[in-house]
């Protein structure tokens, strides 16, 4: 009897335990290992992978990524990892050297392969001609042709070795971005496919209303100019028809003559603030606004919270133009 009730005890202890097992192992099956670049992207995969996913950032709050350069620790960890998004920053080159024929199982990908994007900031303007104006903001994302010549000074001469990478501060590019990363996460795991394409769908759908919401607020201001420090909104002036004017030139703050030629403008211009990154000195930037009479206004283009953020940005931008009565063409 006492025999028999041990080994029920211990067939029931046996059964509980690989119950147990099968349920922990259910539980804990381990997420999809993702590596991203900068901030945005990482708001951008936490939506679209929900909790199948953990991801990681390379670029943490302060850095800038334009000088950037990984840990040997970060690139061992995301030789490990199944999914690198990248999104166009230079320091990608260096990890794709690093990586080169060593990893086996972890897949690259461009997020923004399928972006219209703007080419690499103009900044040909002669001496005497200072001020470092980006693209031609009309809305119709056309840009002006270069003079062949120009092109190779260009590439060799300016921080962004290739296109303007600032590609996230635009809903529609993220919401590319966010096709982009859904399909890569699909077909690493696709017996999830159907949960990532409704976190998809959910995703693009904010993001429209997201984008509605910010050209009616700034519809008013179509062609008005903003002054930045950092050149990183391209992509939103294009978007909402705005220009963007940057204190720096070329990745360098500007020289006394560039900036007195900038606080000119801002003059003509009748800006009254600047916004600056705090990744960036901004002491150039301080110096205009203090001659225009102006202030100088934090605007974190690496915000983690990309729509709280680019919301902030709108409101930010539409405040600044509201109390700048703009030059009428
Ligand atoms: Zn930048």
């Amino acid at each position: 009897m006492k025999t028999t009730g041990m080994k029920t005890l211990l067939r029931q202890t046996t059964l509980q335990l690989a119950v147990l097992l099968v349920l922990t192992s259910a539980a804990a099956a381990a997420p999809l290992e993702i590596f991203v670049s900068i901030p945005p992207q990482k708001w951008l995969s936490e939506k679209i992978g929900g909790e199948l996913v953990s991801t990681n950032v390379l670029v943490v709050r302060g850095q800038d990524p334009h000088t950037f350069e990984p840990t040997p620790r970060q690139i061992s960890s995301l030789a490990r990892s199944r999914l690198y998004f990248t999104i166009g920053m230079e320091f990608e080159q260096q990890i794709t050297q690093k990586l080169d024929g060593t990893v086996a199982s972890m897949r690259m990908v461009d997020t923004t392969a399928t972006i219209d994007r703007i080419p690499a900031i103009a900044h040909e303007q002669e001496e005497g001609h200072d001020v470092h104006v980006s693209h031609a903001a009309d809305g119709h994302g056309e840009e002006p042709e270069k003079p062949a010549g120009q092109e190779e000074h260009e590439r060799h001469a300016h921080h962004h070795p290739g296109d303007d990478p600032h590609v996230w501060l635009s809903p529609p590019n993220l919401i590319r971005m966010a096709k982009v990363m859904a399909e890569a996460m699909i077909a690493a795991d696709p017996e999830h496919a159907a949960t990532y394409r409704q976190n998809l769908n959910q995703t693009t759908d904010s993001l429209t209303q997201l984008h509605r919401d910010i050209a009616t607020m700034l519809a008013p201001f179509r062609g008005a100019s903003f002054y930045v420090f950092h050149p990183s909104f391209g992509y939103f002036a294009r978007e909402y028809g705005l220009r963007q004017e940057a204190v720096e030139i070329s990745g360098k703050s500007p020289t006394p003559k560039q900036i007195s030629n900038l606080i000119a403008k801002a003059k003509e211009d009748k800006v009254r603030i600047i916004f600056v990154q705090p990744q960036f000195d901004s002491k150039s930037a301080t110096a205009v606004a203090r001659a225009i009479g102006g202030v100088v206004e934090p605007l974190d283009a690496l915000a983690g919270d990309i729509p709280a953020n680019l919301r902030t940005m709108a409101l930010q931008i539409k405040n600044a133009l509201d109390h700048s009565p703009r030059t009428q063409p």
